[in-house]
């Protein structure tokens, strides 16, 4: 049987062997188990030094204060904090939200917990190519927007948003920016301060780290707090309690690390690979891109294919770990929501492949999944000859 190839890094990633040994030290030192919040002995003591080398990790990525890094048990949990923490630490002056129908599920759902309570939510439509436009976001702001939140770089399609111009609207009109940046982190330049973001949801297992770890960060010049969404004990001054997991926070702060220090080099050996791939198969009839030719990140390439059915499409490609969509879009077999808003058609979407590519990605892999993609077309089109 052939060896898979991997290319769901949009998904998840394989752990960096050396954010692993890091974390295994910490598991492994004699006193790095102590509970961070126990600052009267040394156990305490050593893990909150740990965790305080991991703020700044993850805050010299952004350009941030690490006083102001909130750890969460991944994005979905910093989306929800940000979209309803946020809005609700601003709800004396009003009660109404922007976001783009393209916004990844955590933060759609946090949206829909808003409208819930009372709130009212703005969805934008995004272009053909999947672009907000900050004059669309610019046109949807009201007296009571309390906040805004457009993601960086899309999940499913890898389009970048102007997160610069949007965030200097917002802050212009006295609005809290929350970006998510989980599909963006390592793969372009984030500066909380240039950009103007007040929120930033990052996690660690998109980019070579664990699972189960992520960060709110609050840009501490424009947002001291937000209200939490989880109680109980005192920790991270209230806005995220429990007991933090010194491991896990650790991993997160080496897979940062590594991020800034090797993200130049990756992305560049990354975009390569993509655009080998895309040119191995983009003279076949029928293939389209999804989402914009340039205004993305590097790991992404989103087409759809037509002619073709979507189900035996993904079955034809069995040794290629792709998804439809994204990975929720596969547990559920719905067609991609964020596919239908750039006007594909249900066939379109249905019939998509996203193959999305990371830091273990090799050569050899671009080349099976040309072959492998290339042969699953031509054999899906002979079976049933329609004219495109
Ligand atoms: N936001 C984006 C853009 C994502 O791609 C994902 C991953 O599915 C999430 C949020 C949720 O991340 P997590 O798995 O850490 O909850």
């Amino acid at each position: 049987m052939i060896k898979p190839v991997y290319l769901d890094y949009a998904a998840t990633t394989p752990m960096d062997p050396r954010v692993r040994q890091r974390m295994l030290e910490v598991m492994g030192h004699q006193s790095g188990f102590g509970n961070p919040a126990s600052v009267t002995h040394v156990f305490g003591r050593t893990a909150a030094a740990a965790i305080e080398q991991a703020a700044a990790e993850v805050a010299a990525l952004v350009n941030a204060n690490p006083d102001y890094v909130v750890w969460t048990s991944g994005a979905t949990e910093s989306d929800n904090l940000g979209v309803i923490g946020g809005a609700r630490y601003r709800q004396a002056q009003g009660r109404h939200v922007v976001t783009a129908a393209t916004e990844h599920k955590a933060v759609l759902g946090a949206c829909a917990e808003l409208q819930r309570h009372g709130y009212e939510v703005t969805y934008l439509q995004p272009t053909e190519m999947g672009l907000i436009e900050p004059a669309a976001v610019s046109a949807a702001l009201r007296a009571d927007t309390v906040l805004v939140s457009i993601m960086h770089a899309n999940n499913e399609t890898g389009v970048v948003q102007d997160i610069a111009a949007i965030g200097a609207l917002c802050r212009a009109a006295g609005i809290l920016f929350h970006v998510d940046a989980v599909q963006s982190a390592g793969k372009l330049p984030l500066d909380m301060q240039a950009q103007y973001v007040d929120l930033l949801t990052l996690n660690a297992h998109k980019a070579c780290g664990p699972k189960g770890v992520g960060a709110l960060v609050l840009n501490a010049a424009t947002v001291k707090r937000v209200e939490p969404i989880l109680f109980g004990g005192g920790q991270q001054r209230g806005m995220r309690p429990g007991t933090l997991p010194v491991h896990q926070i650790v991993g997160m702060g080496e897979t940062a690390r590594l991020l800034q220090l090797e993200m130049a080099e990756e992305v560049q050996r990354i975009l390569t690979l993509r655009d080998n791939l895309w040119s191995g198969i983009n003279d076949l009839p029928g293939i389209l891109l999804n989402g914009h030719p340039e205004q993305r990140i590097a790991s992404i390439l989103t087409v759809s294919v037509a002619g073709v059915e979507g189900e035996s499409l993904r079955f034809a490609v069995d040794d290629l770990a792709v998804t439809s969509g994204s990975a929720c879009n596969s547990a559920t077999g719905e067609p991609s929501y964020v596919l239908r808003a750039l006007g594909r058609p249900d066939v379109l979407a249905e019939a998509s492949l996203r193959f999305s590519l990371g830091r273990f990605t090799q050569p050899d892999d671009i080349q099976q999944a040309i072959t492998s993609f290339r042969r699953a077309v031509t054999h899906l089109r002979a079976l049933s000859p329609e004219e495109l």
